[in-house]
């Protein structure tokens, strides 16, 4: 018996939720259910979090968090409970299985069998936002190697259980050569370790196009959290709808299985809504909590109930399929189907399936870091770079000069382009003249000075050399 939490959610969820539940125990799944309330009533008591901590206490001492779709109220103040728990659960990876039914679901590909495996915590979506002049706002984009390792490490390991052939990575590495060529990086450093799977890396743009058109080129696709976001949609959606898949959401210690689309409130209550992809996620739990048997059973009678043309109004089409049923009835018919296999679609085996034992990360050595210069970000809301050149090289010192200013990462000074369209936000890039490198202290310098000749510095980032090699972007053009 293995303890899960159970959120029942808003609009549609409760029926789904319900539905789900009743097909997994009916196949045998071994599970004792406690249920929290998460969601619109908690968030509307005043519980901005949309979870009360009592409820955090029972999802992290049973560790398997089964999860229906909420409703997130209109207006601000509202945290997104997915978002929240992802990351104080620390669920760095987001699994999301997008297989085609063809020829009984209708859709454009009918060989597509996509496992799209997303970073969970990182990159924009850190959430760390500024604005900082009049005219310019920043999100900053965090990758770390850590985040790296896990994540990628984690996509061959699910590719090596599942017996998939091939692990795909998408960046945009040509543009971000720093944040994406570091995923890339661990990439190609983890595929080395996987000889017998196949790796390549597409940049996100031709790779996202590839996939909207040709997705049966693909296997395994990894990749970084908000290209993930986007294109996980896309890959459900083309393989048929984004009500059939399920997502996993996995972590050292924890992990949270869900449907991926919302709580769709206007079909609510109605016995209308598809469970397949609340379903889908509950698969994905019992392979994880090692119920792999009741897993594969439920699978195949899913399989079978869509071949055999019994559908939900969502993917119901005259021709195809042969009877349109209520949430209700769409259970029943799976339940009977328990212990059948699909005879056209492909009937799955998880003998191997199991929640993955990942190496816990392990801190390497410490780089040499050397600080080599300081970028100095001005409000300015001049026009001629050459004027605010003149400007700032007042605050010059100790032999730092001013080397650079770009806008919007454009170099604008010195050679810049009239063409050029700038804001008010302009980076100066202060670089020792001699190798004698720069202090901190130096850097506190300029900064006074800067404060005595009344120019606005609104933040400053330090330009280092990670064993000799340089750490940072280059001005465009420069
Ligand atoms: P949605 O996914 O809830 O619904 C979009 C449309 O898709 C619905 O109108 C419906 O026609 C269809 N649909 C979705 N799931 C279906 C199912 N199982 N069966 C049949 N039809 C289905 O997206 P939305 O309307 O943008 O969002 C509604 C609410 O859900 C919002 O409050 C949003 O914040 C929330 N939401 C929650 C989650 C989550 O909890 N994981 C995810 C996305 C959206």
């Amino acid at each position: 018996m293995t303890k899960i939490t159970v959120a029942k959610g808003d609009g549609i969820g409760p029926e789904i939720m319900d539905a789900t539940l009743e097909i997994i125990l009916a196949a045998g799944a071994k599970i004792e259910i406690d249920e929290i309330e998460v969601g619109e009533k908690v968030y509307l008591a005043g519980n901005t979090s949309g979870i009360a901590k009592e409820s955090w206490d029972i999802i992290r001492k049973n560790k398997v968090f089964l999860k229906a779709p909420i409703t997130t109220p209109q207006g601000g103040g509202y945290k997104s409970l997915n978002v929240t728990t992802r990351k104080f659960l620390g669920l760095y990876s987001n699994v999301r299985p997008c297989m085609s039914l063809h020829p009984f679901v209708k859709t454009k590909h009918p060989i597509m069998d996509i496992v799209m495996i997303r970073e969970n915590e990182e990159d924009l979506y850190a959430g760390i936002e500024h604005q900082q002049t009049d005219e310019v706002v920043q999100c900053l984009k965090l990758i770390s190697r850590p985040g790296c390792e896990k994540i990628i490490r984690y996509a061959f390991e699910y590719a090596k259980q599942y017996g998939r052939k091939k692990v795909t990575c998408f960046t945009k590495d040509n543009i971000m050569k720093q944040t994406d060529g570091l995923f890339h990086q661990v990439f190609d450093e983890i595929a080395l370790q996987y000889p017998e799977i196949e790796n390549e890396h597409w940049i996100i743009d031709i790779g996202a196009a590839k996939m909207a058109d040709t997705p049966e080129v693909f296997d395994v696709i990894v990749t970084l959290n908000l290209y993930g976001d986007v294109l996980s949609d896309v890959a459900a959606q083309i393989a048929g709808s984004v009500g059939l898949a399920g997502s996993a959401n996995i972590g050292e210690e924890c992990a949270m299985f869900e449907a991926i689309h919302g709580s769709a409130p206007r079909r609510a209550n109605q016995n209308l809504a598809n469970p397949s992809g609340l379903l889908q996620g509950a698969i994905m739990m019992l392979n994880h909590i090692g119920q792999t048997e009741v897993a594969e059973k439920i699978q195949n009678a899913w399989l079978k109930t869509i071949e055999d043309g019994i559908h939900t109004y969502d993917i119901y089409k005259d021709g195809i399929s042969k009877q349109k049923v209520g949430t209700k009835e769409f259970a029943q018919a799976i339940i009977k189907n328990l212990g059948h296999k699909p005879q056209t679609l492909k009937s799955v085996s998880y003998a191997k399936g199991k929640a993955l034992n990942l190496p816990k990360y392990i801190r390497k050595e410490a780089s040499k870091k050397d600080l080599l210069g300081v970028d100095l970000f001005v409000h300015w809301t001049g026009t001629d770079p050459n004027q605010l050149a003149e400007k700032i090289k007042v605050v010059e010192n100790n032999g730092i000069k001013l080397s650079m200013i770009t806008n919007r990462g454009i170099k604008v000074w010195p050679d810049g382009f009239n063409e050029t369209f700038c804001t008010d936000h302009w980076r100066c890039r202060f670089k020792p003249m001699n190798d004698a490198g720069i202090t901190k202290a130096n850097i506190i310098e300029l900064l006074k000075m800067a404060l005595n000749e009344n120019i606005d510095v609104i933040k400053t980032e330090n330009l280092y050399a990670f064993d000799g090699k340089p750490a940072y972007s280059l001005g465009q053009g420069q």
